[in-house]
């Protein structure tokens, strides 16, 4: 903490956890709290997201600083290459010593993409890009993906079909607030971001969600179709639109191509045919149509609700193909985005992390992307590695012909948070090397060979950008505990063992100005982003291609970035999830978020107050009628990939056929091992949230 006059000066900054980036303020605990807690956390009244709210996980987020867990020192394991063996403390020079030769032995064993790197959407925008740099330059290899795949890649590649770009929010999001109506499909942001409700109108917001969430509760109008069906649904409200003369024939015309390809997908999705595959009457669905069209601006916005099914990517097409038929995109206080959930779920797929991408949201099979980034790089752009599996992909293959030997992850808890995640644990005992960098160890942690105590987001500088496309400053107002190091770190001592640290540097400043230039003339231009304009205005919406230019808040107010200028229709079919309900699995497992916990819950977890009703599976009272299941006794759920106990919660805001679990939990109560890798064919996001699941009790309370 700096100080003016021997009085230390608060430091702005943002909440390590989600994708709302609420802004906070940091200052010296008082005495009465410094042993527990460093720093006094406060909420800024002035940033326009929070405006001065942030949820239980936000006030409580300075214990993370002072946990008695926090890793301190590198962790290697006593009989090298045994994982059975505990792990032991060692010095930096002995871990990165370890790793760095291993990797040069299996790479020389095995080829350069023996190795595979696995990031996290938690990573500041300079870390994300560095560790695509690392694997691409350091250790050349393909084989690199991040959990954003599990999280944003469906509703980024319908964006990136529609549109031409992906950014969540197309616009900023206090123009909730302006819209005659919002349509959430798939969010529960009550639970999950409570500060962006204060946006919402509940006299102007429908909700679409199996469950009757918190959101839902509070909204003008709930629909609960069943999951997995949310894309009949919008092809169900779009046939209605046009057979009742409700779409915007001129917008259509002037703005967007691909309408009557659409329509004619659309004609067979009759109401009542819609209703038998969705659930939601007939009437409710003209009801929402009406509303919608009537509205003088309006709002789609769809989440992983609606985005993690194997048919994800076709799903968010289903919603903008019905945004764009009622003219909304572009239009002031209207149009469709996505919330996005991770911290930094938004810069993390901009930067490189992603199989397929480098920085400046450009396409690795791109030449020319390749002669722009390997310039600013200064290697040949022949040197560039070619696109790589996808995340899940990645992960399955270990242990078979072509797989990776040795993975390095930043940033992800990837046994509790990958789907059939018994399987993933499987594979990941298969390596030959396994290195985790975390603040914490985590469940993944716990497996490696070389766990690398980090620096976690009070004792680093960077940046973030949120939900809304808004780069954001994090700030350094604490020294790392221990022999904790930032990543950025890591990877360039990392680098320089294995011969190429000359094209990397510790220092957050210097690879950011290196990501501008990376990113210059891509779709996410931070070009014109500098610190200081961070600073100065509350940060700056990308693309910003140079320092004169005023980021861009709204996108599509003079047409899309497509080569003719529209946005594209796209036509899509209802497909029913890879598995659905029979007679041994007959009921729908979906899975969510809790108010009280964040992601994998390997920081939440630890934090009392957090506590929260725990690992709980949320059951109608038929259904736990049926299975002969009370309040609070456990239950065991079954899947065709594995099972898991929880408590039971039985209400009735839950569809009678539908069974939730949180996903925040590990050991016995991991949501994840049930859950089915069914991917998307464009975005290779997992089935995570719909398959067929048995109940059973398991015993009293
Ligand atoms: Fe943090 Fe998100 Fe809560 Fe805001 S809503 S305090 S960013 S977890």
């Amino acid at each position: 903490l700096q100080s003016m006059g021997g009085v230390p000066v608060a430091v702005p900054t943002h909440c390590p956890y989600c994708s709302l980036q609420c802004g906070i303020e940091l200052s010296p605990a008082s005495d009465q709290d410094r042993g527990r807690i460093p720093l006094r956390l406060a909420s800024q009244t002035d940033f326009p997201t929070n405006r001065g709210g942030l949820c239980a996980k936000g006030w409580t987020a300075a214990e993370l600083l002072a946990d008695p867990e926090r890793l301190l020192t590198p962790l290697v394991r006593s009989e090298a290459g045994n994982r059975r063996s505990p792990l032991r403390p060692a010095t930096w020079e002995e871990a990165l010593g370890y790793v760095a030769d291993r990797i040069l032995t299996l790479q020389a064993e095995s080829g350069r993409d023996s190795i595979g790197c696995f990031g996290g959407g938690g990573l500041t925008n300079e870390k994300a890009y560095a560790f695509g740099k690392f694997a691409r330059v350091a250790l050349r290899t393909s084989a690199i993906d991040y959990n954003g795949r599990f999280c944003m890649s469906s509703a980024a590649s319908a964006g990136n079909k529609a549109f031409g770009i992906d950014r969540g929010l197309p616009f900023p999001l206090t123009d909730l607030a302006g819209a005659d109506l919002v349509v959430l499909v798939g969010s529960n942001p009550a639970d999950t971001m409570p500060p962006a409700m204060q946006h919402l109108d509940p006299a102007k917001f429908v909700v679409i969600d199996p469950r009757r969430t918190a959101t839902a509760a509070n909204a003008a109008l709930h629909l609960a179709p069943r999951p997995g069906t949310d894309l009949a649904l919008a092809n169900g409200l779009l046939h209605l639109a046009i057979r009742e003369d409700l779409v915007d024939l001129e917008y259509i015309r002037t703005r967007t191509s691909g309408f009557e390809a659409v329509r004619a997908r659309v004609a067979s999705a009759w109401p009542d045919r819609v209703e038998s595959i969705t659930g939601v009457a007939t009437a409710d669905l003209r009801s929402l149509i009406h509303q919608l069209a009537r509205a003088g601006s309006a709002i789609v916005l769809t989440a992983r609700g609606a985005e993690q099914h194997r048919n994800g990517t076709d799903t968010a097409q289903a919603w903008i193909n019905l945004a764009l038929a009622l003219g909304l995109p572009g239009r002031p206080f209207s149009g469709y985005g996505t919330i996005t959930g991770q911290g930094n779920g938004q810069g993390g797929r901009e930067h490189g992390q992603k199989a397929d991408q480098l920085p400046g949201y450009r396409r690795l099979d791109d030449p020319a992307a390749r002669a722009h980034v390997a310039g600013v790089w200064g290697i040949d752009p022949d040197e560039l590695p070619q696109p790589g599996l996808s995340a899940f992909e990645m992960l399955d293959r270990i242990g078979r012909p072509g797989g990776v030997r040795a993975l390095l992850v930043l940033a992800s808890n990837i046994v509790v948070s990958a789907p059939d995640a018994n399987r993933i644990a499987d594979r990941l005992a298969a390596l030959d090397l396994l290195v985790v960098s975390d603040i914490f160890l985590s469940e993944t942690a716990a497996l490696a060979d070389v766990v690398l105590p980090t620096t976690q987001w009070a004792e680093e500088e960077g940046t973030m950008t949120n939900l809304e496309g808004r780069v954001l400053r994090r700030r350094q107002a604490i020294e790392p505990p221990g022999q904790a190091r930032s990543d950025l770190r890591i990877l360039a001592d990392l680098a320089t063992a294995l011969g190429r640290g000359r094209y990397f540097s510790a220092d957050p400043r210097t690879m950011y100005d290196e990501l501008r230039r990376a990113s210059a003339g891509g779709i996410a231009d931070y070009a014109g982003i500098t610190w200081e304009r961070i600073e100065a205005e509350q940060g700056v919406f990308w693309p910003c291609p140079t320092l004169a230019h005023p980021g861009t808040p709204r996108l599509f107010t003079d047409g899309f970035p497509t080569p003719d200028g529209r946005a594209r229709f796209i036509p899509v079919d209802h497909r029913p999830p890879a598995e659905n309900p029979d007679r041994d699995f007959p009921y729908v497992l979906t899975t969510g978020r809790t108010s009280t916990q964040y992601q994998s819950g390997s920081q939440t977890r630890r934090i009392g107050a957090l506590d929260g009703a725990g690992p709980v599976a949320q059951l109608h009272r038929d259904l736990a009628r049926s299975n002969g299941i009370a309040q609070d006794d456990m239950v065991r759920l079954r899947t065709r990939r594995g099972s898991a106990t929880f408590r039971a919660v039985l209400d009735d805001s839950i569809r009678p056929d539908t069974v939730f679990v949180p996903f925040h939990y590990g050991g016995a109560s991991t949501a994840n091992a049930l859950t089915d890798p069914a991917l998307d064919p464009s975005s290779r996001m997992p089935a995570f949230k719909a398959c067929a699941v048995a109940v059973e009790r398991a015993g009293g309370p």
